[in-house]
């Protein structure tokens, strides 16, 4: 049998084209010296990644990556510019390393995937063959989950949970707002997109507050009754912003905001009615919509996938990875999208030349900022486990609680280098 032979002996010793003549066996593309395609959709922390690493470790795929937008603004440190700290220019991010990288990037929006003919067709009318498909397409926001709240009450009461207009927008109203006013935030329930995101929102609005606005107050009503790194932030937030933050649990606000009034600016729970100056609505999340309508969702609404490879449990060939897919023990996150592109890649070009995938290993490191000398930060390595069913942290650490100024002063100075880095891995 041609399959059993050994590659170097089927290298040597056969003529694809005659082989596939003579046999009518189907040979793999690499034997018949086509080009091999990859396409990614979503140029983000995951999907550049992806891309790149693909690239690297064989020059010979084809590798076309289709973004929607022609820059890309990350959230990580979005909420140091909603706090003043930064400007929004230092977030924003273009995509001419990929492409000096020979990476071919599309700006179109993919608006649906072909599975039998192995195709994405986008916005603009363009068709794109693939061997191999990535989807990383990020979440996209519940918009019916909250009464009221729809894509014009975003326009008064953002959610800034996708950087750049919406980011500026929650700035600007901070800074319009009186002092004196009530800031109003609403974590949604989980899963959801960067855990400790809401909770770091909430240390720099504070910190603005207290440098401008002291009067102020910021009331959080929470889906939950527990959040990532609650006793670093409670703990911070009594240090830097003693009674300046009001967090009110899942259970006291039954399961939290249920309806958004943006003409009258009033935010509901089942119990109460909040009047808001300024109200920073996050809704629940669900995979980006390209994933959902391709059916690589299941009813959850968010991916399942190997976890070994990131390929769907749903369409083989096809691998979905970063905030979208359901990458049981790992937290939503640009570095944990980055770490599962790499095995990804890794998968993908195994694949593709029909090699042994190494075995996996994983990381995640999330830093949040309480003030602009006070940070703290969790970390984490994965092995997949033995039964494959979940990405299980073997080592990690989070900030001390006792951790010294200096220690804290440390992690900001992290924090930072760590943002240089994983903007330079994407877009460099
Ligand atoms: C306020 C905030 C703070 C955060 N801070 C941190 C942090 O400190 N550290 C950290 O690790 N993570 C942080 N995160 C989380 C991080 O931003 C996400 O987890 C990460 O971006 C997920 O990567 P992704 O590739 O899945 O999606 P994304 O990075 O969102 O990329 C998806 C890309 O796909 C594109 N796209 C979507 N659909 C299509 C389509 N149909 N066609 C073409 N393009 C498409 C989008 O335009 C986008 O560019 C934060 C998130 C928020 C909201």
């Amino acid at each position: 049998m041609i399959n059993n032979l050994p590659r170097r002996h089927f290298i040597k010793y056969s003529s694809a084209s005659l082989l596939a003549g003579a046999t009518g066996l189907s040979i793999p593309n690499i034997a018949l010296g086509a080009v091999r395609k990859v396409v990614v959709i979503g140029g983000g922390a995951g999907g550049t990644i992806a891309a790149k690493y693909i690239k690297k470790s064989d020059p010979s795929i084809e590798v076309t990556l289709i973004e929607s937008n022609k820059t890309y603004d990350t959230c990580f440190m979005s909420n140091e510019v909603i706090g003043g700290g930064r400007k929004i220019e230092s977030i924003v991010h273009g995509y001419d390393g990929l492409k000096k990288r020979s990476i071919n990037i599309v700006h179109s929006t993919a608006s649906a995937i072909d599975i039998d003919k192995k195709t994405v067709l986008t916005s603009s009318g363009d068709r794109f063959k693939y061997d191999r498909l990535i989807v990383s397409p990020g979440i996209s926001l519940k918009m019916d989950h909250i009464d009221g709240y729809d894509s014009e009450a975003t326009k008064v009461m953002p959610h800034a949970w996708k950087a750049g207009t919406q980011t500026s927008l929650l700035r600007k109203q901070l800074l319009a707002m009186n002092d004196g006013g009530l800031v109003i935030l609403t974590p949604p329930a989980n899963p959801f997109r960067c855990p400790p995101g809401p909770y770091e929102r909430v240390c720099q609005i504070a910190h603005y507050l207290k440098h401008y606005k002291p009067k102020s107050k910021i009331l959080v009503i929470d889906s939950k009754d527990k959040f990532s790194k609650q006793a670093l932030f409670m703990q911070g937030w009594e240090a830097r912003y003693k009674g300046m933050i009001d967090w009110i649990p899942g259970t006291e606000t039954g399961g939290g905001v249920t309806s958004v009034d943006s003409t009258k600016m009033i935010v509901s729970t089942d119990f109460d009615d909040f009047n808001a100056d300024v109200a920073n609505i996050i809704p629940p999340q669900q995979a980006g919509d390209i994933a959902r309508l391709a059916g690589l969702s299941d009813r959850s609404g968010w991916c399942p996938v190997h976890l070994g490879t990131f390929e769907s449990t749903i369409h083989k060939g096809i691998y979905v990875i970063g905030d979208a897919s359901i990458a049981n023990g790992m937290p939503k996150s640009a570095y944990a999208a980055n770490s599962q592109a790499k095995v990804c890649a890794a998968a993908v070009v195994a694949s593709i030349n029909e090699t042994v995938m190494p075995e996996p290993s994983y990381v995640n490191t999330c830093y949040s900022l309480v003030a602009p000398d006070y940070g703290i930060s969790i970390a984490a390595v994965y092995r997949l486990s033995e039964d494959q069913s979940e990405i299980k942290s073997v080592s990690g650490g989070v900030t001390a609680n006792d951790a010294s100024p200096d220690t804290l002063q440390r992690e900001v100075q992290y924090a930072y280098s760590w943002y240089d880095n994983i903007v330079a891995d994407m877009f460099a």
